[in-house]
């Protein structure tokens, strides 16, 4: 039985009432979450295709649990470097550098960890997350050629739908498209403008209960990453645990924050960023943020207090 439950709408788009002309959309289903794209400026039903078709072209390449996608052919590689495609190297590149900027709380080589919480029937002990810690850190990859040390293997679903996102914005611009709203469950990217010049208005959902918006904001050429526990978590022995994993520990994060959203320009760093500013806490993840030129947050304390960074572009 699966054990990761997920509760969508974490962030609204707010746009057709003010638009002259309806968008085209797509739902769908891809990287494990609900899906979707509007396409204002230049929408044809062929771009609409061609959109959905990335996102799975990018699901198949990334996905660990896509048998012959790059990271499962490498977590399957047992050291040896295998041959991926410039994209995925790209990637780790990215990853690799939020691994050392964050101090280790964006890690993609928490899979082990993640496994142990998937298939756990009860939370599993402190000597079981020793042991998968072993196979756990940053200096398990190894670059020049890419590979894995120490049984270690990888899971990208802190960056991906960032990642993912940016392809599609570069293809969707390389074809002709000014206006479109992607969202990967939750991570919305806002491409280029509405067809009346304006920027995209995107409401940021209160945790407590998504129904409700916190707030909104005006945006143009960026994604909204939030991290939080309400969307997934595990439920274990009756709790609910967060599905965003201490690297350091292999528990569950709970700690000061219900939710982190980041507004970035670069869909894998506002991914990326998110997660590992759940995993900080508002303190340090705040002063992170502070210090990033042209990437915004709005931080949800557990008492539901809304913290946004100076730059953060309200409606
Ligand atoms: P996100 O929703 O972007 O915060 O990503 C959470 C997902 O990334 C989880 O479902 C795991 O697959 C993976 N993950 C969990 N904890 C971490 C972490 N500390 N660093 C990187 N990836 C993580
Ligand atoms: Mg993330």
């Amino acid at each position: 039985m699966r054990r990761i439950w997920m509760v969508f709408a974490v962030l609204c788009l707010l746009c057709t009432s003010c638009t002259p002309q309806a968008p085209l959309t797509q739902s769908f289903l891809a990287l494990d979450t609900a899906c979707s794209v509007k396409l204002y400026g230049g929408a044809t039903e062929a771009r609409l295709r061609m959109a959905v078709s990335t996102v799975e072209e990018y699901e198949r390449l990334w996905s660990r649990t896509v048998p012959q996608s790059d990271i499962a052919r490498l977590n399957a590689a047992e050291g040896e470097a295998v041959a991926l495609a410039e994209e995925t190297s790209a990637l780790l590149e990215t990853a690799s550098a939020w691994m050392q900027e964050t101090d280790g709380a964006f890690d993609i080589t928490v899979a082990p960890y993640k496994e142990l919480w998937e298939t756990a029937s009860a939370v599993p002990s402190e000597d079981v997350l020793r042991e998968a810690g072993q196979r756990v850190g940053a200096e398990k990859l190894l670059s020049s050629p890419w590979r894995l040390a120490d049984g270690a293997s990888l899971d990208l679903g802190a960056i991906a739908k960032g990642a993912v996102a940016d392809k599609l914005c570069e293809r969707l611009k390389a074809d002709g498209c000014t206006g479109a709203l992607i969202d990967l469950g939750g991570n919305i990217t806002a491409l280029g403008r509405k067809p009346d010049g304006s920027p995209f208005h995107v409401a940021i959902a209160d945790p407590r209960d998504t129904s409700k918006t916190l707030l909104t904001v005006a945006v143009t050429d960026v994604t909204l990453s939030t991290s939080g526990s309400y969307q997934r978590f595990y439920e274990l022995e009756g709790r609910r645990y967060s599905h965003i994993l201490d690297p350091k520990t292999g528990h569950p994060v709970e700690n000061d924050l219900l939710a982190v959203t980041v507004i970035a320009p670069c869909g894998a760093d506002a991914d990326a960023l998110s997660t590992a500013c759940f995993v900080m806490g508002f303190d340090k993840g705040k002063a992170l943020i502070d210090s990033l030129d042209g990437i915004e947050a709005v931080f949800v304390k557990t008492d539901g207090a809304a913290v946004p960074t100076d730059g953060v572009p309200f409606c």
